[in-house]
């Protein structure tokens, strides 16, 4: 049987399967899907592949979907790989180091998160590379608003309170240092790969921007899902951000009315980035891991929780490649590499507008006790309501029924 699909398909696949990878990504080892053989049925890989990962028939021509098996383009000059599916009403649970809701031991009404190990990821890093990293503004002589450092407050606030609530918390990273070690003169070859790639001129001031990006975002992300994959190895990996509207000029920005709170969840995986064989394996590895229902229901209840808490009304994406999730707008799927490269359930947490007037003026408030009158209404201070409100929704979503 596999014969046959496989010199049925073949030529299919041989003609539009490519050989490109994305900036600093390794070949993908197609055998590392082997422990998926047999796990999922035909109709559910169909379900997810089209409603959450390869919408619009992104996938089309590189996985090719039958009855009992799939078959998928690897390398050009390669023989595809081959997907067994369970026979139906025969899928199981693939094997993975992360523990779902349902698999975590009987534990304490007071303790609804005791074995459940969570890493933190304070997104961007912050500190002394803020600026490099778009990650920062200042108007005259404010407090700088700087994400990078904002999420690391909140991630520190979180420990106690998730540890209280009886978990093991794991941090990506704990100051305002790189993961990598790689810095940006390391990676100027890279860099100007990166823009041919791209049909984009390698100018020498081009390559400098570039090779910065590949720094503090491809090569800092990689590294920390590095760690988290072989090190950290946990059941659940919470990304901690600050939204932001375009501010132009960081030494002039523009403040914006706009506040908003949304949640978002890998998926949506564009047909030029299915081009990319690690984009392609990272997909299915991550579909077929079955994250997705514990990713949606742990973030349903965040989103829920975290909403009532700021009063923040959803961020509805108008353009882009991505799905909604609920119908309130607060969860959509999108693929990034600050998502997809982790190989558990992800939750990807984006409220506050960091250059709305509200939010900058509670930036400036700082840390404070209790309640202040902050344009023109009480409020606590916003490391604290963030950090609360995620403690809150994780323990309703764990605690037992
Ligand atoms: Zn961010």
């Amino acid at each position: 049987m596999r014969a046959i699909l496989t010199a049925i398909l073949f030529p299919v696949l041989l003609h539009s399967a490519s050989a490109k990878l994305s900036p600093l990504a390794t070949a993908p080892d197609w055998s590392e899907l082997d422990k998926f053989q047999r796990t999922i049925t035909s109709a559910e890989f169909k379900s997810l592949l089209e409603k959450i990962y390869a919408p619009d028939g992104a996938s089309a021509g590189l996985i090719v979907v039958g009855e009992k098996s799939a078959c998928i383009a690897t390398s050009p000059g390669k023989p595809p790989y081959i997907l067994e599916f369970a026979a139906p009403g025969e899928s199981k649970a693939p094997p993975r180091f992360w523990k779902t809701r349902a698999e975590l031991p009987a534990r304490p009404a007071n303790k609804p998160l005791a074995g459940l190990k969570i890493a933190l990821d304070p997104g961007h890093i912050g500190g002394k590379w803020a600026k490099m990293e778009e990650r920062w503004f200042q108007i005259g002589d404010s407090v700088p608003v700087v994400e990078g450092d904002m999420v690391l407050r909140v991630a520190k606030l979180l420990i106690p309170r998730l540890q209280a609530l009886g978990a093991e918390v794991a941090l990506t990273r704990t100051g305002s240092e790189p993961a990598t070690k790689l810095r940006p003169a390391q990676l100027r070859k890279a860099a100007a790969a990166a823009l041919r790639e791209k049909g984009e001129r390698a100018t020498p001031s081009a390559v400098t921007k570039e090779s910065e990006k590949l720094f503090y975002r491809t090569s800092e992300i990689r590294r920390r899902a590095e760690i988290v994959n072989t090190t950290i190895r946990p059941d659940l990996v919470l990304c901690l951000h600050f939204n932001a509207e375009p501010w132009g000029n960081p030494a002039r920005p523009s403040l914006v009315s706009e506040n908003h709170l949304h949640f978002l969840i890998t998926g949506a995986w564009s047909r030029k980035e299915l081009e990319y064989e690690d984009q392609r394996h990272e997909m299915l590895y991550k579909l077929l891991s079955r994250s997705f229902d514990e990713e949606k229901a742990a973030t349903k209840t965040l989103a829920k929780t975290m909403a009532a808490a700021t009063g923040l009304p959803p961020y509805i994406y108008t353009g882009g490649t991505v799905v909604r999730i609920d119908p309130a707008g607060y969860i959509w799927a999108r693929n990034l590499l600050a998502n997809r490269l982790f190989r558990c359930p992800v939750i990807y947490a984006e409220p506050y507008v960091m250059n709305s007037r509200e939010v900058f003026r509670r930036v400036q408030a700082g840390d404070f006790e209790g309640v202040k009158t902050i344009a023109g209404r009480p409020r606590r201070n916003i490391y604290r309501e963030y950090a609360d409100a995620i403690a809150a929704g994780l323990a309703a979503h764990y605690r037992l029924p």
